[in-house]
């Protein structure tokens, strides 16, 4: 059967012209959407904050795609360099067309153990670091305006989210807050900025092959369990969400505003329900 990381389902150049930035993009699910908006047409940053070597290893692949690249070092929760990646976007491809706020990671533990630094680390990356992105990427949006022969829009953010903006979380009660904020704040942002042309939404991955989860998968046992939990009964892949994130900020897409879109096996149609209740 094709599978979205075989390569065979990919995307038209439907980004053609278009740049783009994706935070986190030298791991995991910012890795293969970097190069998915590569291979539709954008340009693209490649931010990474400790991996330089796998975020060069993605410019490489994307520039064989006869588009630019570069990679930049910051850490998004970091406001000034979060400033500074933007400066140097602008600086570098002239503007920024396409945000994927990505970056995202996990400091697990019982609430009762849990450190105020674990949970100033993860609402401090996964929630505040999209906020700011989002906001530097809307001022340079607000400052261009529509450029009609790229695109309908004044400029696309797709945040990274995950079910656990909707699904609770035991053990986890940092990141689950950190996606839940990002629900409200996608929300609110799309609200305030669609009048000025800025369509901002959300994807929302499952359980997805990645380093960040990799107890969940990487034993027979541990993916048997986790299967239970996805009626599709596969783990995603990166390039499923890296599919969709594309779709969602090509203007195949253009009267998406607001919405997450769920990319998840079917992961929250409460499956336990199948057959309890
Ligand atoms: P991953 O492979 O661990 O990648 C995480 C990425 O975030 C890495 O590129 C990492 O860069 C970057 N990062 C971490 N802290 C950063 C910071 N302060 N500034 C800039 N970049 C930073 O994990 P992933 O699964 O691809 O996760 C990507 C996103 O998807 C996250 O938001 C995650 O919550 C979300 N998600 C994942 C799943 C899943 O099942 N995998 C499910 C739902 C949602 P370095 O390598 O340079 O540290």
């Amino acid at each position: 059967m094709a599978t979205a990381a075989d390569g065979r389902l990919a995307l038209p150049p439907l980004l053609r012209g278009q740049k783009a930035l994706v935070t986190g993009a030298n791991s995991g699910i910012g890795k293969a959407t970097a190069i998915a908006l590569g291979r539709a047409g954008a340009d693209v940053v490649v931010n990474y904050v400790s991996g330089r070597e796998a975020a060069d290893e993605v410019v490489e692949e994307i520039r064989s795609f006869g588009v630019q690249a570069f990679a930049h070092e910051a850490d998004v929760s970091d406001e000034g360099q979060v400033v500074a990646m933007f400066a140097r976007t602008v600086e570098e491809f002239g503007t920024v067309d396409v945000l994927v706020a990505n970056a995202g990671l996990q400091r697990d533990a019982a609430s009762t153990e849990m450190t105020l630094d674990q949970w100033n680390k993860v609402i401090g990356v996964n929630l505040t670091g999209q906020f700011l992105c989002a906001r530097e990427a809307a001022k340079e949006f607000v400052r261009r305006g529509v450029v009609p022969e790229v695109s309908r829009a004044a400029g696309k953010i797709v945040c990274m989210s995950s079910v656990h903006q909707i699904i609770p979380w035991s053990g986890h009660v940092n990141y689950a807050a950190s996606k839940g904020g990002i629900l409200m704040m996608m929300q609110t942002l799309a609200q305030e900025f669609a009048p000025k042309g800025i369509r901002v939404n959300a994807v929302a991955p499952g359980a997805i092959r990645t380093p960040i989860n990799r107890s969940a998968w990487e034993t027979p046992e541990a993916e048997t369990a986790l299967l239970e939990l996805i009626p599709y009964r596969r783990v995603g892949d990166p390039e499923d969400i890296a599919h969709a994130v594309t779709l969602l900020a090509s203007d195949l897409m253009d009267y998406v505003v607001g919405t997450t879109i769920y990319v998840d096996g079917g992961m929250t149609l409460f499956p336990g329900f199948a057959t309890g209740g």
